[in-house]
């Protein structure tokens, strides 16, 4: 994994704890989900793709998301805080993901 670019990893998991997907974040890439969550909770300045978002757009449709996990590390690779912002909450409550967690 690349930490310079990327520093935030999101992995989502089902009840049984398997890894369904995972997303990083972007500086310059942006997606219609992010824009549609950004608009949706007015903050539409919000348009590069969160790593939380990343990953919940790669869920299919028989996938049945349960956990997310968002973990941020800095460049001396202790974790730093990566509490989804509020777009990001919003697209994880509305995949109905149960549990959210993130390193501090
Ligand atoms: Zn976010």
């Amino acid at each position: 994994m690349t930490k310079k670019r990327f520093n935030i990893v999101a992995t989502v998991y089902d009840k049984r704890g398997r890894k369904l997907t995972e997303g990083s974040n972007s500086y310059t890439k942006s997606h219609p989900l992010q824009a549609k969550f950004a608009v949706q909770v007015g903050l539409d300045d919000k348009v590069f793709l969160h790593a939380e978002i990343s990953a919940l757009s790669k869920l299919k449709k028989h996938h049945k998301p349960y956990r997310i996990v968002v973990e941020r590390y800095k460049e001396n690779g202790n974790p730093g805080l990566a509490r989804p912002c509020q777009v990001c909450e919003a697209a994880i409550e509305s995949h109905g993901i149960k549990i959210v967690e993130w390193t501090k």
